[in-house]
């Protein structure tokens, strides 16, 4: 089931269209990463998906609910941790955390075994009776995390998790953010830094300027994009000239061997050819794919201008479109 559905959606601020026809379908148990520049739209996309504002046009539905008749409903089932730490500083996490939950009407019995479970969870229950005043930056940050989960919700929007955290608290909202997509709840999370989700997010959608320009998961995206090359480590005289090999791109001394970079859509063949005329021997063969890295700079900034274009003449045909009907 889809636990996140948006159609052509658009919001606007006077003449910037922060989201620009978006599309996104997000499965119900997915970790996924919307990774992109800052001011991409990130922000501006979760903050239309949970109702805290209203797009300009296009349909939401979270959770089988539609967003324009059901934003109550629909903020049962989110959770949101922003990188706005909003806490009462005289208050105990206790405190804090019970006076959320009953904003979300949760009634204090329910409530109080569900806060202290999620404080020893972020290794916070030692803390539970003391004012947040005394607490350190990560430690608000460990509370600010667990304040959007005191409702238990299907769905957690995470905006930027990780920024400016100490290591040990970005350790654990990671692991906790890894137990709980486990447990089944669905996870979407925004950052403009690509390492962060090379080893957590099942899924990444790429956005640039109000727009996913590609998503998928990450071997998808890294074989979406035509670069990578083939890495050869070679034996033999090492005064050969290797420029005139097929797809060469370089070549340099490691040891007794060469290592020598061919384009990744050279025919195998060739490779095998030409290195053999020069009398080399072939010890191994790496097919290196591009990092997510590569990924994203590729598709949010080089082919930008493209982009543009194409932009365009899809607004020239949608616009087309709606004066036809
Ligand atoms: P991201 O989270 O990817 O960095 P945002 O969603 O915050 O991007 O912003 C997308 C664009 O919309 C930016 O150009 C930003 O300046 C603009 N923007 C966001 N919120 C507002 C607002 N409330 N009023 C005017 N412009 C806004
Ligand atoms: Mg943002």
């Amino acid at each position: 089931m889809e636990a996140i559905y948006a159609n052509n959606l658009v919001k606007t601020f006077g003449k910037l269209r922060a989201l620009d026809g978006l599309s996104i379908q997000i499965e119900a148990g997915d970790l996924y990463c919307l990774l992109g520049p800052n001011g991409a739209g990130k922000s501006t996309l979760i903050r239309v998906l949970i109702g805290l504002m209203r797009p300009t046009s296009g349909t939401v539905r979270i959770d089988g609910i539609d967003l324009s008749s059901g934003v109550r409903k629909v903020r049962e089932v989110v959770g949101l941790v922003s990188e706005k730490v909003i806490l009462y500083d005289k208050l105990s996490p206790i405190e804090n955390l019970l006076f959320f939950a009953s904003m979300k009407n949760i009634p204090k019995k329910k409530a109080r075994p569900r806060i202290l479970e999620l404080l020893d969870r972020v290794d916070m229950l030692a803390w539970k009776d003391k004012p947040i005043r005394v607490f350190s930056t990560g430690m608000r940050q460990r509370i600010n995390f667990i304040r959007a989960l005191v409702h238990s919700p299907k769905i957690v929007f995470m905006d930027e998790p990780t920024i400016g955290l100490d290591p040990h608290t970005t350790r654990t909202i990671r692991n906790m953010v890894k137990e709980l997509n486990n447990e089944g709840t669905t996870v979407v999370l925004t950052t403009h830094m690509m390492h962060e989700v090379e080893n957590i997010s099942s899924y990444i959608g790429i956005m640039n300027r109000g727009r996913i320009i590609a998503n998928g998961s990450i071997d998808e995206l890294k074989n979406t994009l035509n670069r990578g090359f083939i890495r050869l480590t070679v034996s033999g005289r090492t005064d050969v000239s290797l420029e005139d090999l097929e797809g060469f791109i370089s070549v340099r001394r490691e040891r007794d061997s060469l290592i020598v970079e061919v384009e990744h859509d050279t025919p195998f063949d060739r490779v095998i050819e030409g290195i053999s005329y020069k009398n080399l021997t072939l010890l191994n063969v790496e097919h290196i794919k591009p990092s997510l890295e590569d990924v994203f700079v590729e598709m949010t900034i080089s082919k930008s201008q493209t982009l543009d274009t194409k932009s365009s003449e899809r607004n020239d045909q949608v616009r087309r479109k709606s004066e036809e009907m």
